[in-house]
């Protein structure tokens, strides 16, 4: 399950890094805030050209993370190189090599979106043509031409958004950073930025991404790792992930929850385990196709009709279910209680 350094990139050839192709390398990084062990000690590497997904839950350490990588913070002990260079000892040459675009955008909305990125480009130095030339690209690039005379203020979520990974790409970092990218946007907005990034990515940045979406991790990650309580508790592809703690869902509706219940105990344990919600049964199957069958001829012995069958296979939210003991809706819940605080 563990893929350190060796990855199958979106092309689908599998590679091996060597240390120089590593783009980050993160050996046993620890960060305490006060009680609060906010990374225990983890280590990560994202060979050139990939993608990593750092999942977890709200609190689990993924902005330390990031703020580490990016320098913005001191680690309390480990080592973390960026494109070779130290983060602690290199700071100012490993932000000439990075973009970072955070969970709020971090952009002036008293700026057009035009001022916005030449004022960027101006703080990394860039002469005034250069500034205004890049701004132009990003603009078109980003969708962004029309609303670029106007203040960052009018903007939708998802327009700031696009903005600010835009605003990360002035320098052309070979390395970028996402934290949360897309957290808050509505499904179409969230589609829209997904685009971009694989774009960004078929074009060879090197990205870390952080998220609490398995689904944005599943579609734009080469490797995932999830991490929890500053821990990491596991790694791989999405697909080697499924496989090795995700379990095929038999769901069934039926008309009403005494049927339910009837159908539910008739599904052998050494076949799956079922559980029944109102009219709803859903068997998490032992094993692959052949539980499936048995299930279903347990159910149909009984008589019982259902109104509905559904297969499901396993997602990265049983994952980190089966990984976390925690679903991602109670993970979603309490990121809009602390978000409605
Ligand atoms: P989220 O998804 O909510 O952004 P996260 O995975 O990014 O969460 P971090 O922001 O890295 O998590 O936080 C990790 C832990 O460290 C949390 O328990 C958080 O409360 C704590 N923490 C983060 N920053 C500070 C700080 N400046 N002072 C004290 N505690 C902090």
């Amino acid at each position: 399950m563990a893929l350190e350094t060796g990855t199958a990139n979106r092309a689908g050839t599998t590679r091996t890094a060597g240390p120089t192709d590593l783009a980050v390398v993160v050996e046993g990084v620890m960060k305490r805030y006060g009680a609060v062990e906010a990374l225990a000690g983890i280590d990560l590497a994202v060979p050139r050209g990939t993608v990593l997904g750092l999942l977890g839950p709200n609190g689990a350490g993924k902005t330390t993370a990031v703020r580490v990588l990016t320098t913005l913070l001191r680690p309390d002990s480990g080592t973390a190189t960026v494109d070779g260079l130290d983060v602690v000892r290199q700071p100012q040459q490993v932000r000439l090599r990075i973009g970072l675009a955070g969970q709020y955008a971090a952009v002036d909305a008293n700026l057009t979106g035009r001022e916005n990125l030449v004022l960027v480009g101006k703080l990394n130095h860039q002469v005034k043509s250069t500034s205004r030339d890049r701004a132009a690209e990003l603009l078109d690039r980003f969708d962004l031409v029309d609303a670029a005379d106007r203040t960052v203020r009018t903007y939708s979520g998802g327009m700031r958004r696009r903005l600010d990974l835009a605003a990360a790409l002035v320098n052309r970092p070979s390395v970028l950073f996402l934290d949360e990218p897309t957290t808050g946007l509505d499904p179409r907005s969230r589609n829209d930025l997904w685009a971009v990034i694989e774009e960004l990515v078929a074009d060879g940045t090197t990205l870390l991404l952080t998220t609490q979406y398995l689904e944005e991790a599943d579609r734009l990650a080469d490797e995932i790792v999830v991490i929890d309580h500053g821990r990491v508790i596991a790694r791989g592809t999405a697909g080697e992930l499924k496989a090795g703690f995700g379990s095929s869902r038999l769901e069934l509706d039926f008309d009403d929850p005494a049927a339910a219940t009837a159908a539910a105990s008739a599904v052998p344990a050494a076949v799956g385990t079922a559980n029944v919600e109102g009219a709803h049964v859903a068997v998490t199957l032992a094993d692959g196709a052949k539980a499936v069958l048995e299930a279903l001829r347990a159910i149909d012995s009984t008589g019982l009709e259902p109104t509905r069958i559904a297969l499901r296979e396993p997602t990265l939210d049983d994952v980190f279910l089966s990984l976390t003991g925690r679903p991602t809706a109670d993970v979603a819940a309490d990121a809009a209680a602390g978000a409605a605080k």
